[in-house]
């Protein structure tokens, strides 16, 4: 890429941070607001910005020229990294999940659809092989095949995306020094972990709450619980990865979040997304209502974006 020609960098942008009434706050006297990084960019949105940014610059810097990376037919990390290959430069391959969809365009979602629009070559895989995503002599055979590709993970979580969301939780330091809670949602828990890394202790105490998205939940722990920890220092901050099994199964939207979609919706005029948001919502709810936060918490709702998955067919 030609450094002199400097693509739109949504994060210099400080993205509102909303204060929410609602009687239930009052009520529980708590204050609420919510992290609006949904209106950083509208394809690049969210979290999947400040997760490539680094990843972005590395890449160039490695004088590589395209990317290469991986995701289901409805992820928002595939939607973005097709945006960000586009607007760097550089060229984009995603491996997708589902064979059955390699030669069948008409059965592509509005994600694949958009991404292939961007210039993002698709491949398709079968489930077997996409379960090897992460293993060393699959992305060996990768590396042999793209040599000038950069290789990003799915969700685009690694290392550099971790130093990306730090700079989030900075703007969130910066525009409410006061929180004591902060809830995001998690897919594979890399922005909790750069969240719960790069928050500043208080003596008031602070818990970051990640919602999980997937039922499988506990199974995302261990690479949470490493990604913290490869700091030479203990979490400044409390955190918990919390699940609730009547969420539904990842992109299943029952009834219960139908309507709490809607409801928040029409309050607020405020997007949520059916996969990440509504779900983060859902679980800061359950938790005021079982009384887990004490009064004067000063709460903070991080809206990750993900409305792209709003038009979905
Ligand atoms: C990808 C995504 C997440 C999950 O991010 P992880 O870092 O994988 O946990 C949360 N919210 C939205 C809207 C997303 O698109």
């Amino acid at each position: 890429m030609n450094s002199t020609k400097n693509p739109a960098l949504p994060a210099s942008i400080t993205t509102p941070l909303q204060r929410l009434e609602h009687p239930l706050f009052e009520q529980h006297r708590v204050s609420v607001w919510i992290k609006r990084d949904d209106l950083n960019h509208p394809l690049i949105q969210g979290n999947k910005w400040h997760k490539l940014k680094y990843n972005l610059t590395a890449a160039v810097q490695q004088g590589k020229t395209g990317l290469l990376t991986f995701g289901g037919a409805y992820s928002n990390h595939i939607a973005a990294t097709a945006c960000a290959a586009q607007l760097f430069g550089l060229t984009s391959i995603g491996l997708i999940r589902g064979g059955e969809l390699a030669n069948h365009p008409e059965k592509w979602s509005h994600t694949l659809k958009n991404a292939h629009a961007s210039g993002m070559q698709l491949q398709f895989l079968n489930r077997t092989d996409y379960r090897r995503r992460q293993d060393a002599d699959f992305l060996d055979a990768l590396v042999a095949q793209h040599p000038h590709a950069y290789l990003l993970p799915e969700g685009g979580s690694n290392a550099l995306a971790l130093k990306g969301v730090g700079e989030l939780m900075d703007e969130i330091e910066r525009q409410l020094p006061a929180w004591t809670h902060l809830y995001c949602a998690v897919g594979t828990g890399a922005t909790l972990a750069g969240l719960v890394k790069h928050a500043k202790p208080a003596a008031t105490g602070r818990t970051i709450n990640g919602v999980a998205v997937l039922t499988q939940a506990d199974a995302l722990l261990p690479q949470i619980q490493n990604w913290i920890d490869s700091t030479d220092r203990p979490p400044p901050v409390k955190w918990h990865l919390l699940s609730f099994q009547q969420a539904g199964a990842y992109a299943k939207l029952p009834p219960a979040l139908a309507t709490l979609k809607q409801e928040w919706e029409n309050r607020w005029q405020l997007p949520l997304d059916p996969v990440y948001t509504v779900k983060m919502i859902y679980g800061f709810f359950e938790q005021l209502q079982q009384n887990r936060l004490p009064p004067g918490a000063q709460v903070v709702l991080l809206h990750t974006g993900g409305l792209q998955g709003n038009t979905q067919t």
